[in-house]
């Protein structure tokens, strides 16, 4: 063999190989996300426990882990620039020991920032002037109802204080504080939540109602659903989400590039109400990947079939569900659902309520190992 044959032996041999590697890695590794939701339930209890719930996660091929790292007004790790530390942690700096240990898994780690607009929690705001470092500082961020109120009130939870979803004010400190959780630890996402008004009611603050003004013409007021007012009530609500959005997602990629942006975000039906057009967001860019909440059973399927009509559907939109509210089978038939329509993937909410799915979801949906398309 010549030079010349050799060096055509050796080219053919190697696209060969590439070949064959090629066709390995397609037919033994699905690529789809399986994510979870870690609760801080689940991670103030002690650390071999936490440790044996990582190995299940891993055994069962999970792919990604979405930690709880913002809530109530605070968050859980040590030295914020800007939110006190959580005071019910039980590791002084649980994050600097489990972000490494989901990643030994084959894990991917996400900073779950749960709260996301809400800036404080209380079980009864009447019994308490607190109101988080947030609002302490900036009351006149505080998100306003239509009838004055300055919180939600859940009977079954307590009381919720947003931040005004629209002023800039509130956009710089939540993009400074995600921008704190991105350089501090080696996340490789960030899990946005609740980057939304608190519900249709919201906001009539003082700067809502001087820029609503300003931008459409009309005094800030609640509009007829259906009429053309409503219809620019909805829509100014989008812009001002989609600005800190827009403003947000280069921030956070400029802080630590290749960090994945992911959202938490609202069924299809609930999108309007609260201005959150996600659906946008993903196909501008803003955001990597979403994870609907289609929690529960009733119009699971209908809310699949709208959302699978949108732009990246079929790589990036991963249908959170509620194994806390469903049988293991009932999430199995929802998680072949979505892969029958084309999804690339799934969230569970959440670590509390997977024990019972994890023996059935590893020996059938998700039998064969997968890679997230985040990875
Ligand atoms: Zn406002």
């Amino acid at each position: 063999m010549n030079c010349f044959t050799r060096w055509i032996a050796i080219c053919l041999l190697s696209v060969a190989g590439c070949c064959f590697a090629q066709t390995d890695i397609t037919t033994s590794t699905l690529i789809e996300e399986r994510g979870v939701w870690l609760n801080r339930t689940e991670m103030f209890v002690p650390k071999e426990k936490l440790l044996n719930f990582l190995d299940s996660l891993m055994a069962a091929h999970f792919t990604s882990v979405y930690i709880d790292t913002l809530f109530k007004g605070t968050v859980i790790y040590p030295e914020s620039k800007y939110l006190p530390q959580f005071e019910e942690v039980t590791e002084p700096d649980i994050l600097s020991w489990l972000i490494p240990e989901i990643k030994k898994r084959k894990m991917r780690a996400e900073a779950w920032l749960e709260y996301g607009f809400y800036a404080f929690h209380t079980k009864d705001a009447t019994q308490t002037t607190d109101r988080g470092v947030f609002l302490s500082k900036h009351p006149e961020l505080t998100a306003i109802a239509s009838d004055g109120a300055s919180y939600i009130h859940n009977i079954n939870w307590g009381d919720f204080f947003s931040l005004c979803p629209s002023n800039p004010l509130s956009h710089k400190l939540l993009t400074d504080l995600y921008i704190e959780v991105a350089q501090r630890y080696p996340f490789d996402g960030l899990n946005l939540d609740r980057i939304r008004f608190p519900n249709e009611n919201f906001c009539y603050c003082a700067y809502c109602r001087e820029n609503f003004k300003k931008d459409t013409g009309l005094e800030l007021k609640p509009f007829q659903e259906g009429t053309p007012e409503y219809q620019k009530f909805v829509l100014w609500r989008e812009e001002q989400l989609t600005a800190f959005m827009k403003n947000l997602a280069p921030a956070i990629r400029a802080a630590r590039p290749g960090i994945a942006i992911t959202m938490a975000s609202l069924p299809p039906d609930m999108k309007e109400s609260h201005g959150q057009c996600w659906d946008r967001w993903l196909k501008e860019g803003y955001i990597d990947a979403a994870m609907p909440m289609l929690y529960g059973d009733a119009g699971f399927k209908k809310r699949i079939q709208i959302i699978s009509q949108y732009p990246r559907w079929n790589e990036r939109i991963f249908p959170g569900l509620d194994s806390s509210g469903l049988s293991p089978q009932k999430i199995l038939e929802q998680i072949e659902y979505s892969r029958q329509q084309g999804a690339k993937g799934i969230a569970l909410w959440y670590s509390g309520a997977i024990d019972d799915d994890l023996p059935i979801l590893s020996t059938n949906s998700f039998a064969q190992p997968a890679v997230s398309p985040l990875k």
